[in-house]
This record gives C-alpha cells, structure tokens and sequence, in this order.
C-alpha cells in the first residue's frame, strides 16, 4: 500500500519536473541517505552539532556532525601536524648504545636498511604508509581546508576530498608508534636505549592527525557544495539534475536510486539503474557514480584465497634473526609473542599476539563467511555480519605493527658481529597477508550481502511490518547526541 503511494507520488513528481524541465531525468534526493554497509535508505534529518545519525538496521555511522567550528579546529591541529611531520622528517627517533658502540636512527632507516638486505618491496612499502602518506594526508587536508574557507569553494577541493578518504587509512602513523614501542621493549633488554626527540614528536604527530580526523566535519563541506545542474552520463549524453525533497514525502522507487561512493548524495534516475554499471559523474563531486561496487565478490575472493596462500608461510617462516656475539637463532611471528611474555611484558605481549595473531585470522574468517554467506543468499546474522565487516576494515591495517617493529630492528641493531638483527622471508608474507587482505576487504561491497538476501528492495519503514497504516515518510536514522545536549533541530520539510 505505501509502496504503491510512494511509486505514484515519484512518477508525478518526475512528469511534474518533465513538464518544467524537458530533459530532466536524474534527480538529486535530499534527505536520503543510502547505508554504505547495508544498503538501505532511509531519512537523515540536517543534524545539530554534536548529534550523529545511526543506520536503523545495521547500526553502521551515517552522518555526523561536529561541534567544533568548521574550518579554525581542524586547521590548528592541521598546522600542529605538518609543523611536527616537518620536524619529525629531520629528527632521530632512537640511539641504540652497545659496549660503546652507538647506532642512531630516524624515520627513514628502516625503510632503508630493509633495501640493503633486499627486501626493498617491503621498504618501499613501509616508507609509503609511515614516511610519505602521513605528508600526503596533512598536504590534502591544508589544501581542502584552504578550498572550504574560500567564498566560492574551487573544483579541486572535492576531488582532494574524495582522495582524502581513499588515503586516510594508508596513513599508518598510530601503527607506527606501537611498532615503536614493541621494538623499544624488545632493545631495552639488549643493551642501552636512548630514546630521541623524533619519538616524542611521532607521538605527537599520531594525536594531532587523529584531533584533524575528530574535528573536521566533510558533511558540511559536502553540503555546502552546489549541485551541478547536468551530469554527464558517459555515453555522450548531458543530462539535466533536478531537485528532490524526499521530506515532502515523494520517494522514488529504490531500485532507481544510486548513492556517490564519495559525497553520499542519492540519485534518483527515470529507469532501474543496474548494479554496476557506470552511470557517469557525481553533480557534485565528480567521481564515477556506481549502484554497487564493480566485480566485488570476484575480486575480493580472488585476493583472499592469494592472502590465505601467503598466511602459512608467514606463520611457519622465520620473519627474523637476531644474533648476539655470533650466536642467535631466527624467529617467527608466534616465537616474538612468546619472548615477550616470558620478558614479563604480557600486555605487549597480548598486544601483538591480537595485532598479528589474531586480526589476520579474524579478517580471513570473517570475510570469508561474507562472501559465502553472499553467494548462497544467506541471511544468516546479516547485522552482526555488519558490524563484522566495519570492525575488519577498521583493525586491519594494525597487523603491520610486527613489520614496522622488524624495520627498527634491523636498522637499530646493526653491531656486526656483537648483535645483528636481519629480516627473513617470513616477513614478506606476513606483509603480503595484511596487504592482501586490507584490500579483499576494501572491494567486498557489504550491502552485496543484503542485497544477495533479497532485503533492498524498499526504503526503511520498519512500522509497515507492524501497522497496516505505514508512517510516511520512511522512518528517519537513528539519531542519538554525541554529547551532553538533548535535542534535536526540528526536521525541515
Ligand atoms: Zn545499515
Ligand atoms: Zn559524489
């Protein structure tokens, strides 16, 4: 009943806007939001600072807005990173002193030392994510926050917007600073360790980043950028956007609506949009608009089975070798564990046995339930199967703490024949576990899942399972304070 309603008020509003406008055929729907993990779309009333609006379903962050000012917190602390990345590039992190002898290293000789030995891949790869991401990410933001605070907001800043999110994750300075810690426990015990400025600013530059993440609000970047009026539907056709108030209860049917992967705004087109096929550029931010993510389950399988390959080697393989005074034997992940907790450093020990231990083998269960639950239509805990998949993208990449710890090591202790620590091949297939199975998760498209089980086929209104009368509109997030006040700004219609 209210799905017909819904059917015939959007074809209405689309001969409505036909009769105005000739060409239009797409329709930019406020108010809607599309869950990114499970696919549903639902009401997202305009937030008052502090509040933040909850998926119904899956629970999953929808929108969320900040309390602090728009562009002055997120450029002080922006400003504190790159003054402390600037003078972190420069500094030393450890001093390492063995019977008089001293070795000093910065950033960058791990990364180095690991290309001596002929591991230049992993040193290439832990440069990438702890020495150049952390000033790509801090350049990005400076630019986007100079774009934002102009009074006409340039072309390039959602596109820097859109890169931003893709390479926030690939910033692992936070790993690093564990790495560290790891590596600092393991020497302590060796011989005499003098910590260096560059750590302090390392801790430094982890809190100012996460401040930058924790004030800056994109939603309201986002919001405040225009809607081009044509979309270029890439096969040569220049299609004219219209405007839609989904809070005026005119809800187009959902499998005409697609949601940008980068800007989240919802679309609503005049036919069934497949999949995932490309159906041109964002009005708003410019990037490739997809239903779904392309080939997802092919492609998340194909690089879980080459992570699940790569993950006995890099458990059976020794990932290191440490000798002192000539004398030393190589030692694997597990063994790392092990030393450390008969050193007495049981939470660091805990630490890593859940950091290479267990999140590996979280990551390979649970993606691998997703996508045979996908494949067989499961409906099998759809929301905890979520929930799972949120936490699998967040605490993936802490599994690179034993690789960054192991990059210390063998540049810090390099005595020669009085201590000697050397990377072995068990390294690179532990790297090649993590990498590969950050990536597996980044291409599962989650909402395949509720998709597969046949339960994306209507906008949320959970009271039409109970009610013969369905509220309309479609029920709205839930949204829920982030802090001590309690009301909400009344919903604009
Ligand atoms: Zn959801
Ligand atoms: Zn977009």
């Amino acid at each position: 009943m209210s799905d017909r309603f819904h059917k015939r008020l959007w074809r209405n509003a689309v001969s409505f806007s036909r009769s105005q406008e000739p060409h239009a055929s797409i329709h930019a729907v406020e108010g809607l939001r599309e869950c990114p993990t499970c696919g549903l779309f639902q009401h997202v009333p305009r937030l008052k600072p502090g509040h933040l609006a909850e998926c119904l379903r899956c629970g999953c962050q929808l929108a969320r807005r900040r309390k602090t000012s728009l562009i002055g917190a997120p450029a002080a602390f922006c400003i504190t990173s790159a003054a402390l990345y600037a003078t972190l590039l420069i500094s030393s992190l450890m001093t390492l002193n063995v019977y008089g002898r001293e070795n000093t290293v910065s950033l960058m000789s791990g990364p180095i030392e690991l290309g001596h030995q002929g591991y230049g891949a992993i040193g290439v790869l832990v440069a990438l994510v702890t020495v150049l991401m952390p000033g790509v990410i801090i350049a990005l933001m400076a630019a986007i926050l100079y774009g934002a605070s102009r009074p006409q907001m340039p072309d390039w800043t959602p596109r820097l917007l859109t890169w931003y999110d893709r390479l926030r994750g690939w910033s692992m300075v936070e790993v690093y600073v564990l790495g560290v810690l790891v590596a600092y426990t393991k020497l302590v015990d060796l011989a005499l360790v003098i910590l260096q400025p560059g750590v302090y600013l390392l801790g430094g530059l982890m809190l100012s980043m996460a401040a930058v993440d924790s004030t800056f609000d994109a939603e309201r970047i986002w919001r405040s950028r225009d809607i081009s009026p044509t979309l270029d539907d890439h096969q040569g056709n220049l299609l004219s956007v219209a405007h839609l108030d989904a809070r005026n209860g005119v809800i187009p049917p959902v499998k005409n609506m697609l949601s940008c992967h980068a800007c989240d705004l919802v679309l609503a087109f005049d036919h069934t949009v497949p999949q995932e096929q490309d159906m041109g550029d964002c009005p708003r931010c410019g990037q490739i608009l997809r239903r779904r993510k392309p080939q997802s389950l092919i492609s998340a399988t194909c690089l879980l089975v080459a992570g699940v390959v790569f993950y006995l080697p890099a458990n059976l393989l020794p990932v290191m070798t440490y000798t002192k005074v000539g004398q030393g034997a190589p030692s694997t992940i597990i063994s790392g564990v092990i030393e450390l907790w008969q050193a007495g450093m049981v939470p660091l020990s805990l630490l890593v046995l859940f950091a290479s231990i267990t999140v590996p083998v979280l990551k390979i269960v649970a993606l691998t339930i997703m996508i045979i639950g996908t494949r067989f239509r499961s409906r099998w805990h759809l929301r905890n199967l979520s929930k799972l998949y949120r936490l699998v993208v967040i605490i993936g990449r802490w599994s690179m703490i034993d690789v960054f710890m192991i990059s210390i090591l063998v540049a810090v202790v390099h005595f020669g024949f009085l201590a000697n620590v050397t990377a072995d091949p068990g390294m690179v297939c532990f790297a090649l576990v993590v990498i590969l199975t950050i990536f597996a998760a980044e291409l599962f498209d989650p909402r395949g899942m509720w998709d597969a089980a046949g339960l994306n086929d209507a906008v949320a209104d959970p009271v039409a399972d109970s009610s013969a009368e369905a509220e309309f509109p479609p029920a709205s997030a839930a949204i829920s304070p982030s802090s001590d006040s309690n009301d909400m700004e009344p919903e604009r219609a």
